[in-house]
């Protein structure tokens, strides 16, 4: 008698899928009628896995996805840990702001961690500190340090989300990646070592179990490039932005010279903070110019 079983992709490895189930890892193949269809099942993909009485198994069916994002591809990532280091390559709520912005328009919630701030003077540490309150405040989670960033991420990652990394690079992703590795017992581990001997094994993504979740083990997203929003939609991506334009006069105003703009306002007030509204105004630009500017590429 065969049985269905579902899953999650945790890795894929020569050809073969990963599938994490209810009991336990099933190491399976893709029907071929998804190569006819030219679907592929990716990692992160919730999946249906058929076992015959023999203890064969494929993988049959893909369920729909929430998204798929990233090089290489993820499916269903919930949530991302953008990583953004308080010095080498020095701290910047340039690139704070574009990270925040992209992932706003994917519609994927981003919790905030400060790397290297154990080699940058206090007094220094202290301004970047302040600045990343207000981000707290608008309503990202934020790690400011590796001591609690271990002891709350796996209470962070709640059942079966998928997390994944983001940050320029030189930010210490895969340091990161490595630390929280460390403190864990991989399950994965001695499938993954007995099969991985091949010299022509490509590894692409992994998910590692973190909390009650996953976290997938990959350098993730260093370059953004946000062109394809739409200009009009930009500022909805700045979520104090589209707090405050509830009260601002006009529908759909993009709080540029509008007249009793409440965005402008609070700008003035110093409630929204002047490096936000800027990094809008060129944000706009760039996507009005249709490439990003080459200094950021
Ligand atoms: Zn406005």
């Amino acid at each position: 008698m065969t049985k269905q079983v579902e899953g999650i992709v945790m890795g894929l490895i020569a050809g073969f899928y990963d599938v994490q189930t209810e009991s336990g890892i099933v190491r399976t193949r893709a029907r071929g009628v998804f190569r006819k269809n030219k679907e592929k099942p990716t990692v992160g993909d919730h999946v249906q896995v058929q076992i015959d009485e023999q203890g064969t198994s494929y993988l049959v069916a893909i369920m729909p996805r929430q998204n798929l994002i990233g090089r290489p591809a993820l499916a269903n990532v919930s949530h991302v840990l953008l990583v953004v280091s308080a010095v080498e390559p020095d701290f910047s709520l340039q690139l704070l702001d574009r990270y925040l912005t992209f992932f706003s328009w994917q519609k994927v919630a981003v919790s905030i961690y400060l790397s290297k701030s154990d080699i940058l003077a206090a007094d220094k540490l202290q301004e970047i500190r302040h600045e990343l309150d207000y981000y707290a405040s608008i309503g990202y989670p934020v790690y400011d340090d590796w001591a609690k960033l271990a002891a709350e991420l796996p209470k962070a990652i709640t059942q079966d989300q998928i997390w994944t990394l983001a940050g320029q690079s030189g930010a210490g992703k895969s340091t990161l990646i490595n630390h929280l590795k460390k403190d864990l017992k991989q399950e994965t581990a001695a499938i993954s070592t007995s099969l991985n001997r091949g010299k022509h094994t490509t590894r692409t993504v992994q998910l590692f179990s973190l909390g009650e979740g996953f976290l997938a083990d990959t350098p993730g997203f260093s370059a953004i490039d946000f062109t394809p929003i739409k200009l009009n939609e930009l500022c909805n991506y700045f979520s104090e932005f589209k707090k405050a334009s509830v009260n601002c006069k006009f529908r759909g105003c993009q709080h540029l010279k509008e007249p009793r703009c409440a965005v402008k306002e609070l700008v003035q007030e110093g409630k929204i903070r002047q490096s936000r509204y800027d990094d809008y105004l060129l944000m706009r630009n760039e996507i009005a110019n249709g490439r990003m500017p080459e200094y950021l590429k």
